[in-house]
């Protein structure tokens, strides 16, 4: 990941997506594949196979993929697998858990919200008090990384009471899905969606969700929108190989070597290893030049990092935002109610050497903009 592997005029992407790729992902997509090729059909097999191995599902799980966005598969499981009969208990402490309602809303479906700070993981505690006190509520929803802030959720004991209470688990583990695990071996789940372009490197288009076969097949008729339709879609892959509409075919071939390039860093420890180190770099730098993060390290995921605000008067975030991106470093605005912040993230095809660049870029563009300090106390 030298700076001679990319174009000179693409910027690193220190942010939620769309993110840095390989060259060698985005050269997968210099092909113009039939989607009756069978190639083709081939690399959508291969690439739903690996998914599920990812999370130890063989032979209890399928993958469903889905053309569009991250949102566009969160909204797909939400609006399937909640049944019409059905209330979904909704776990929020960021953007994407409320977005999760938003999609509920839209759907007409029943739910209930637990909401914690942004700064606060989501309690099992309380979920299960929750579920203990409404016997209606059906599924429970829960984002893994809420991305919002970059805090790590605790799914897994989530799922733990989700699975006592005898209700189902739906988690959207879209930013961490590649870099933290996730095994069906430790969590009980009826379907996760993610996307191409996150921790697993692909480029964006598509989301996928991984179910349990049996969940899913539950979900036929359910769906209220014909595009969204998963059962549907599975149908057709598992029928003839077939995507029901165009699929993003270089997408696809992008996805299916940059989940070889995951396979040869090492999977999910060594994506989550190298993020990780990203993490750790990005944060000891910024703390030495005296940023504060958000989150105290251990409720941070190694995936983005929120930081607040400085306070010196000098310091302007339009200008910090500018000088970084002239030097080829993309950051990322926050999205918080609790405090002023802006967001840098550690995934992507980046390295120790990038995240040290953008540490460099950020001690100059302070210098520049007259601000000793990014303390964010006055
Ligand atoms: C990125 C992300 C999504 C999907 O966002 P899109 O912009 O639709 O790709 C959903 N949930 C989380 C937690 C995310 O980080």
């Amino acid at each position: 990941m030298t700076q001679a592997e990319k174009p000179a005029q693409d910027p690193w992407l220190l942010t939620p997506g769309p993110l840095t790729t390989s060259r060698t992902v985005k050269e997968a997509m210099l092909h113009d594949y039939g989607s009756r090729d069978q190639r083709f059909i081939d690399i959508n097999r291969h690439v739903r196979d690996r998914l599920v191995e990812i999370i130890e599902g063989q032979g209890s799980h399928v993958c469903v993929p889905l053309q569009g966005s991250g949102t566009f598969v969160v909204e797909a499981m939400l609006s399937n697998f909640v049944p019409s009969s059905g209330k979904v208990l909704i776990l929020i402490n960021g953007a994407y858990g409320a977005r999760m309602q938003a999609i509920c809303e839209y759907h007409r479906l029943q739910s209930e919200v637990l909401q914690w700070p942004e700064d606060k993981p989501v309690d099992p505690g309380q979920v299960a008090e929750c579920l203990a006190g409404d016997s209606s509520i059906t599924h429970v929803a829960v984002v893994h990384c809420e991305t919002t802030t970059g805090i790590l959720n605790p799914i897994e004991a989530v799922g733990k009471v989700v699975s006592q209470a005898g209700r189902s688990l739906l988690i959207d583990s879209m930013s961490a899905f590649g870099a933290l695990p996730v095994s069906t071996k430790e969590i009980n789940f009826d379907a996760l969606v993610a996307s191409s372009n996150k921790c697993l490197e692909g480029a964006p288009g598509m989301g996928f969700c991984l179910a349990s076969e049996s969940a899913l097949t539950a979900t036929e008729g359910n769906s209220d929108s014909l595009c969204l339709d998963l059962y549907q879609q599975w149908r057709g892959l598992e029928s003839n190989g077939q995507w029901r509409f165009t699929p993003p075919t270089h997408c696809i071939l992008a996805f299916d070597q940059a989940l070889k390039e995951f396979d040869d860093e090492g999977a999910v420890a060594g994506r989550g290893g190298r993020y990780r180190e990203n993490c750790e770099v990005l944060v000891a730098g910024m703390r030495a030049m005296g940023f504060e993060t958000l989150l105290p390290d251990a409720l941070q995921a190694p995936i983005i990092v929120t930081f607040k605000m400085p306070a010196d008067s000098a310091f302007d975030f339009q200008r910090f935002y500018d000088g970084l991106s002239e030097r080829g470093y993309v950051i990322y605005p926050g999205k918080l109610t609790v405090a002023e912040s802006f967001r840098m993230g550690c995934i992507g095809r980046l390295g120790i050497s990038e995240m040290r660049g953008a540490l460099e870029a950020v001690r100059i563009v302070m210098e520049e903009m007259g601000v000793d300090s990014g303390s964010p106390a006055d």
